[in-house]
């Protein structure tokens, strides 16, 4: 099946349960890209800044791009004009560096928390409690360039089908949570981004709203990636 092929299979996939399909391009060429584009997809996921700000001016105007990895502070700067969505906001530190970035150009970027769902070690994100004490706490009441649209978290890579429901299960109950709260207008649970190319279905199931696949539809990357 052509790239084509495979987004109109992911666009059917997710549109039953009024979730949205990110194709992520990381690693692929522009070319790819406009393949997936001419088949109607709009919304595109990168995880490096630096790959990002290369493709972006190269592509259609019109993709809404999003940044899925993990975020150095020293990076937001590049991406601030023009991130369609930070999925993996992780800190009080790089929240108050997107609301500065924000600031200096004159945009409120949307961002989501990354919460810790997997049992492993190596994956970035907070806690629970952490999230928790975020969102209700002083630094995010205060932030004026930030949105805090909904969640984000990566499930542990087992074939364990059932862990990986419980994990995002977890997910969906912390989002419905928060969202009952007193929040700050410009706070709120709308997005709740889980589900790759192995987990994806679990995921629609549990409740996720952005799903981010990329080999599925662009094939295999290279093992560094
Ligand atoms: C690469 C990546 C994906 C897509 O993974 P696939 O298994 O290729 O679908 C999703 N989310 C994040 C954060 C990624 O870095």
């Amino acid at each position: 099946m052509s790239i084509k092929d495979h987004i109109k299979f992911y666009q059917q996939e997710v549109e039953p349960f009024g979730a949205r399909l990110i194709a992520v391009s990381k690693t692929h060429p522009a070319t790819a890209i406009l393949q997936a584009y001419e088949a109607g997809q709009r919304l595109f996921g990168e995880n490096k800044v630096q790959e990002l700000t290369d493709k972006y001016p190269a592509l259609p105007a019109d993709i809404e791009w999003h940044l899925i990895g993990h975020l150095q502070t020293n990076k937001v700067k590049y991406v601030a004009p023009f991130v369609s969505l930070i999925h993996a906001v992780d800190s009080e530190k790089l929240l108050l560096e997107i609301e500065k970035q924000g600031a200096r150009v004159g945009r409120t970027i949307p961002c989501l928390l990354q919460i810790f769902i997997a049992r492993e070690e190596t994956k970035f994100g907070l806690h629970e409690s952490e999230a928790l004490a975020l969102v209700t706490g002083p630094v995010v009441q205060a932030l004026r360039f930030v949105r805090i649209e909904g969640l984000m978290g990566m499930a542990t890579l087992t074939d364990d089908q059932n862990q990986i429901r419980q994990e995002f299960r977890g997910l969906r109950r912390l989002f419905d949570d928060i969202g009952k709260l007193p929040l700050p207008a410009h706070v709120r649970m709308k997005e709740l981004s889980m589900g790759m190319t192995s987990d994806y279905r679990i995921a629609l199931e549990e409740g996720s709203t952005l799903i981010r696949v990329g080999t599925a539809i662009f094939g295999q990357r290279n093992a560094l990636n």
